[in-house]
């Protein structure tokens, strides 16, 4: 059996598998918002984010959909 963990948004439960795209969250809806209230909370960022530091400015939804589909770049394509 895979493992099975709680969407971090909205705790259905998601089988961590290749095809569970979006875990640990259910859905991409899920995975945005919580990208969204991730930078609202103003966490640190993993990677360059200190360079940005005096701008405090949120990304809108179109950039994370964006940086999203970097990663994904197969998924997104049109
Ligand atoms: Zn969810």
């Amino acid at each position: 059996m895979p493992t099975v963990v709680n969407c971090p948004h909205c705790q259905t439960k998601v089988e961590w598998i290749p095809t569970s795209q979006f875990r640990p969250f259910c859905s991409k809806q899920c995975q945005l918002i919580d990208l969204g209230e991730w930078a609202e909370e103003g966490k640190s960022i993993p990677c360059g984010a200190s360079k940005d530091a005096e701008t405090t400015e949120l990304p809108d939804i179109e950039d994370i959909e964006a940086m999203l589909s970097q990663q994904d770049s197969g998924f997104f394509k049109d």
